[in-house]
């Protein structure tokens, strides 16, 4: 493998992007606390939308926690978060966007908690790369940054890979999952990132962090030791949404663009999350699928915001107990940040591995609902567009309904990423338009 690949140490100030509030520091006052485990948790078998697992038990059926509930043909599987009985298999309420039921296994707590007998450690250094991503799907790992993608999909490219992006650059308002987890477990991250890399077969990755993002940077040196080690850099990069979008992370440190349309891999990159690191450290470390995720808790509304190791499957509801309860009757409660993330009905719902945040904002917190006025051609939101677009041209073929202009002004390449309606003066709400045009094209597709 070439040992001949660069990094931008001091990656460029984007021209795109939006300078929001941070509104982090609410999140922060506390280290991650262990929610209390479920009395019932609700897991879903869809992954990113599309991909749904068949269930391996069946109502009445015992199960220990970290034992394989629903596995595919790929060997990917989702594995029970908790210890007891399986009280339902089938559609359940779960936290998406659409508000469809997904697929769900319910498991009702029983007894003391017992580890599943296949929860044992395994040193990478003995398994070939196809062996480690066989174990990373049967370890149930997704792409915790949101997109919940299967890693183990990822981590096989089918082409030369030069080096391993790892996305600690969590740059969406109020989120602090990614920077609590570098702050304390930073071990753990570069443990994951260095099986990784054996998998893609890599001597280059690069781990990066925000700028205003000085402990999770410290903790990452500490775990690094001094001058780096074993093929692994830190980038910092500057402080504004969207920088930890996987295409905009890898323009600035490389200075190479994903075509559009394409992936990453196109042109040699894989992109990592640093949760997902994490998950795939401590799956060899202590043999632990994926169970549980970090989540913030935050915003006007919480008591007592931070950041909780929470089972996967813990009713949200539960989450917000754990930090306090309500302060006040939240305006929205949002899963995922306000730029990217989607308002709940309710807050009697399962965490999944895509919950990275929960935000029970105050209606003085949100930017107020105001009618939409008529695109005055401005410029503003092709300036702030990190994907490079035309909004208002978008938004034009959007409103004829020209999948032609749709195509030709690159609807696909959007990231849904709410700059555009940050910086439009008219108010008008065009990343939903896109996301509602780009979810008929994939079911036109
Ligand atoms: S920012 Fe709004 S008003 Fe300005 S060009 Fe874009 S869509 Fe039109
Ligand atoms: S939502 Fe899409 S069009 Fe709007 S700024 Fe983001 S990438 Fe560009």
């Amino acid at each position: 493998m070439s040992t001949a690949w660069t990094y931008n140490p001091q990656p460029p100030r984007p021209d795109w992007g939006v300078r929001a509030p941070a509104l982090k520091k609410l999140s922060l006052r506390q280290p991650i606390r262990a929610a209390p485990l479920p009395v019932e948790a609700s897991m879903s078998l869809q992954i990113g939308g599309s991909i749904e697992l068949p269930a391996i038990v069946a109502p009445g059926d015992r199960v220990q926690t970290g034992q394989a509930i629903a596995r595919n043909t790929d060997g990917m599987a989702v594995h029970a978060s908790i210890s007891g009985r399986v009280l339902a298999v089938g559609p359940q309420r779960a936290p998406v966007a659409s508000g469809r039921p997904v697929p769900c296994v319910v498991i009702r707590a029983e007894g003391p908690e017992q580890m599943h007998g296949s929860c044992i450690p395994v040193n990478e250094d003995l398994l070939s790369p196809e062996e480690i991503r066989a174990r990373v799907a049967a370890g149930g790992i997704v792409g915790l940054g949101g997109a919940q993608f299967p890693t183990a999909r990822k981590l096989t490219p089918g082409v030369p890979i030069r080096a391993l992006i790892v996305d600690g650059a969590e740059c969406e308002p109020w989120i602090t999952c990614d920077e609590v987890l570098l702050r304390e477990r930073a071990g753990m991250v570069i443990e994951g990132v260095g099986v990784m890399m054996r998998a893609l077969g890599t001597d280059h990755a690069v781990v990066a962090v925000e700028a205003d993002m000085p402990e999770a940077h410290a903790a990452l040196d500490n775990a690094l030791g001094a001058g780096g080690s074993g093929g692994i850099g830190i980038a910092v990069v500057t402080t504004k949404y969207p920088a930890g979008g996987e295409r905009q992370l890898i323009e600035m440190l490389t200075g190479d663009e994903v075509p559009a349309g394409g992936l990453p891999r196109d042109i040699g990159y894989v992109c990592q999350n640093v949760a997902t690191a994490a998950a795939v450290g401590e799956l060899f470390r202590s043999g632990r699928p994926l169970i549980s995720r970090i989540v913030t808790v935050t915003g006007g509304g919480i008591a007592e915001p931070g950041n909780f190791e929470a089972r996967i499957g813990t009713p949200i509801r539960d989450l917000v107990q754990a930090a306090g309860g309500y302060r006040a009757a939240p305006h929205r409660l949002l899963m995922g940040g306000p730029m990217m993330g989607f308002a709940l009905p309710d807050d009697d719902l399962p965490v999944t591995t895509a919950t990275n945040c929960l935000v029970a904002a105050l209606a003085t917190e949100l930017a107020p609902d105001r009618p939409e006025m008529p695109c005055i051609r401005c410029g503003e939101c092709v300036q702030a567009c990190p994907a490079r677009l035309l909004p208002h041209e978008l938004l034009t073929a959007v409103r004829r309904n020209d999948a032609g202009r749709l195509a030709e002004f690159g609807l696909r390449d959007c990231i849904e990423c709410g700059c555009c309606d940050y910086v439009c003066p008219s108010y008008i709400h065009l990343t939903a338009r896109f996301s509602a045009a780009r979810g008929r094209e994939r079911s036109r597709a």
